[in-house]
């Protein structure tokens, strides 16, 4: 998806011209992923713009550097109060956000924590990830011979720049078979997630994700998720499944700040079809709540004014 740019990014505690927030071609993350990140959305509603749990995805932030031994020279509140300024400075009513911190230049070599933690905000106007037709009408994805990560070799519940070759794999992968998508197994041979999105499925009426320990990212919008079916009187389970369980499944759906929900039609050729009543109940809840039409759930809305 094209990015379109705005007047200003946060750098470093600084705000400057977009076409200036640039880095030196030795910043140590260009060459070794050094770096931790998120992926935040900010939705129009009617006291303004409000971004989804951004407290949330800021703490994320701070777990995967921790787990990186990155510490980040900010505080979430800081962090906070830079996104709010950012986002009315670039006079946006609903936008995505992207924080990163990553290991700058200064030297070159696999250590490196003699480098600087650089931090930056972006933010920029942004549709449906998958498409608008994808969030009505659902994707087609394909289980990917690429697997996810080993939590020994790069701990899955980081979101760590360096670890998304392994997802890009797989999405070239699975769009260059003609797919939408890629489901990714574990080490193990259960599934795990996407390639950006958490994964549920309906069977027998009842809703499945795969557990944490199945290693995917522990996704804000999966916990959300999990919260909006319970309030609907729903009830999830996490159980560790196989890939005939997305075969045989009802219904299912992908879930991320990128992908929002959006319902999944087919897997390997095995047909779903139209997006289900689980599906739909849900994503429409989802769309509700973050657009701040449910005050039930203003906790979870971050208001920018
Ligand atoms: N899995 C992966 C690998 C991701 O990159 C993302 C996006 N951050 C997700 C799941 C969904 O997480 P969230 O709902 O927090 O955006």
């Amino acid at each position: 998806m094209p990015i379109t740019p705005v007047d200003k990014v946060w750098m470093n505690g600084k705000f400057v011209d977009w076409e200036n927030a640039t880095v030196h071609i030795l910043t140590h993350a260009l060459h070794y992923g050094t770096g931790v990140f998120e992926g935040i959305r900010c939705y129009e509603t009617q006291h303004g713009p409000a971004v989804f749990r951004l407290r949330d995805h800021l703490m994320r932030m701070e777990r995967s550097g921790k787990i990186f031994l990155t510490e980040i020279p900010y505080t979430v509140d800081e962090l906070i109060a830079a996104t709010h300024a950012l986002i009315k400075m670039n006079e946006l009513r609903s936008c995505y956000v992207r924080p990163i911190a990553y290991r700058g230049s200064g030297e070159i070599g696999l250590y490196p924590a003699n480098n600087p933690v650089d931090v930056a905000i972006a933010v920029w106007s942004w549709g449906a990830y998958l498409g608008d037709e994808a969030l009505e009408h659902g994707i087609r994805m394909t289980v990917s011979s690429w697997r996810r990560h080993d939590p020994n070799i790069i701990p899955p519940q980081a979101k760590v720049t360096g670890a998304y070759i392994n997802s890009s794999m797989a999405k070239l992968e699975a769009v260059n078979s003609g797919y939408d998508e890629a489901v990714m197994l574990n080490p193990a041979g259960f599934l795990s997630e996407a390639t950006g999105e958490n994964l549920f499925i309906v069977k027998d009426g009842e809703i499945f994700t795969p557990p944490l320990h199945s290693g995917p990212l522990p996704g804000i919008t999966r916990d959300s998720v999990i919260k909006i079916a319970n309030d609907l009187g729903m009830q999830v389970t996490e159980a560790v499944l196989t890939r005939s369980d997305l075969y045989t499944a009802e219904e299912m759906f992908c879930v991320g700040t990128a992908a929002e929900v959006t319902p999944v039609r087919e897997v390997d050729r095995r047909y779903i079809g139209d997006p289900g009543p689980v599906t739909l109940a849900i994503q429409q809840k989802y769309f509700s709540i973050v657009k701040g039409e449910d005050e039930k759930y203003y906790d979870w809305l971050d208001f920018v004014d």
